[in-house]
């Protein structure tokens, strides 16, 4: 079964005098476990609007969203809450991290906000870390990070609740591309061991070309290329 299912998605916003403005017009898709897909367009094409659905995080005017099976397109927003928080990690291209905590702690407390054992959240925190190998750092706060590690630690941060599918809004948008090319592969790793399916905005038509699918997002739809 797929881990998300798009289908007619259709989102307008208004804007003043410019009128309606139709960012989303029939965009569909349909990633399954394990895949990494790339998501390809110039800004201002709606990728943030897109990635903010499929995330339960915003509505679309019509269409479907379904997440592991379940259609939550008519969801009340506690379910969506809900199932945003349990199967969905979200990535941006700024880490937003917490500042007074460290790389670990980061990775821990969405853990305990979901209930899980202190114990076992750090573990499951050290884990995480190693695979991408900021163990050695995780006592340091974001601050003392490079910025490539910082993603690392985002991604790490995103996985920390197991999620189904994770939805990252150009992850390496602020990194330099050696660091990128680093960033992008610790995340394959996580994507591969994991079978979570990935859905990634990117500019970088070279990370791009490495995932499994390229998805363009043109004319409010998603053309695969
Ligand atoms: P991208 O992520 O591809 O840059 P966005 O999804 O952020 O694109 O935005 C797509 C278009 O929709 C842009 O023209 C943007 O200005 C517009 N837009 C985004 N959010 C809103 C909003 N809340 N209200 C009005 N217009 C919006
Ligand atoms: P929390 O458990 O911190 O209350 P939420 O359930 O509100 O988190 O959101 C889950 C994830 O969705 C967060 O990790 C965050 O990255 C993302 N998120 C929440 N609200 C927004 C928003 N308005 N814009 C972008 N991302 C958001």
């Amino acid at each position: 079964e797929p881990v998300l299912e798009l289908r007619g998605i259709e989102k307008v916003y208004l804007r003043g005098e410019a009128g309606e403005v139709r960012v989303l017009d029939g965009a569909e898709c349909r990633l399954t476990p394990g895949e990494m897909v790339a998501l390809v367009a110039p800004s201002g094409a709606g990728k943030s609007t897109l990635l903010h659905i499929a995330g339960l995080l915003d509505t679309a005017d019509a269409g479907t969203v379904a997440i592991g099976g379940t259609d939550y397109t008519t969801a009340s927003d506690r379910r969506r809450t809900v199932a945003r928080r349990r199967d969905v990690g979200f990535v941006y291209q700024f880490h937003h991290l917490l500042p007074e905590f460290s790389a670990l702690e980061n990775v821990v407390l969405p853990q305990l906000a979901n209930g899980v054992p202190r114990a076992e959240a750090r573990t499951r925190a050290e884990e995480l870390l190693d695979r991408v190998g900021i163990l050695p750092r995780a006592t340091h706060r974001p601050a003392a990070l490079s910025g490539g590690e910082q993603q690392r630690v985002a991604f790490c941060r995103a996985l920390a609740n197991a999620p189904r599918l994770l939805l990252a809004d150009e992850p390496t948008g602020n990194l330099d591309p050696a660091t990128s090319e680093t960033v992008f592969d610790a995340l394959t790793r996580l994507v591969r061991e994991t079978g979570l399916a990935a859905l990634i905005a990117t500019h970088n038509l070279d990370l791009a070309a490495r995932m499994d699918r390229v998805l363009v997002l043109r004319e409010g739809r998603l053309v695969p290329q």
